[in-house]
């Protein structure tokens, strides 16, 4: 979708610090990271949120596009785990209600380092990168992380 911009992320029309580029998915950084390293997970086919994503009569792209998606996911707990040490959590809003602001299914990839705050809070640009380096860092370590754990 030309105004989505999810859609255009993973298109690459607009720059974003990416951490995985697969053939049905991507993974950035968030721009506004509730951690260090918070990370989005994305399809690149347009799906609005969780509830629009087809179940049984789903074809076999869409499958396809789905189990990358969720495969990805699962990476980046590992990738964030392994990078930061501590935990992750995977946060998905389904419908304005739940929180959502971006209209493109994605998954929120948070990491927990040791020593946070229990429960950890869900606060959107909560964390701040010292600077451009030091996020570009962060995605290169994920990125890294990510390829291993796949
Ligand atoms: P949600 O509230 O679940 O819809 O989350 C949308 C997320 O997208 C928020 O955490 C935003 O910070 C993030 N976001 C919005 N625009 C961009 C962008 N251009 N690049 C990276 N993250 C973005
Ligand atoms: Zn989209």
């Amino acid at each position: 979708m030309d105004d989505c911009i999810f859609c255009r992320i993973a298109g690459g029309e607009i720059p974003s610090a990416k951490v995985y580029e697969g053939k049905r998915a991507v993974a950035f950084l968030d721009a506004a990271p509730m951690s260090r390293g918070h990370l989005l997970v994305v399809p690149r086919a347009h799906w609005k949120d969780l509830a629009a994503v087809p179940g049984a009569g789903a074809g076999e792209e869409e499958k396809a596009a789905y189990a990358e998606v969720c495969d990805v996911v699962r990476a980046a707990a590992r990738a964030a785990v392994e990078v930061f040490g501590g935990g992750a959590n995977v946060l998905q809003c389904t419908g304005e209600e739940a929180g959502q602001t971006v209209g493109h299914l994605h998954f929120h990839v948070i990491p927990r380092p040791k020593g946070g705050k229990v429960p950890p809070e869900f606060v959107s640009g909560a964390y701040r990168y010292a600077d451009d380096a030091d996020r570009a860092a962060t995605a290169a370590a994920l990125r890294d992380a990510i390829a291993k754990a796949l």
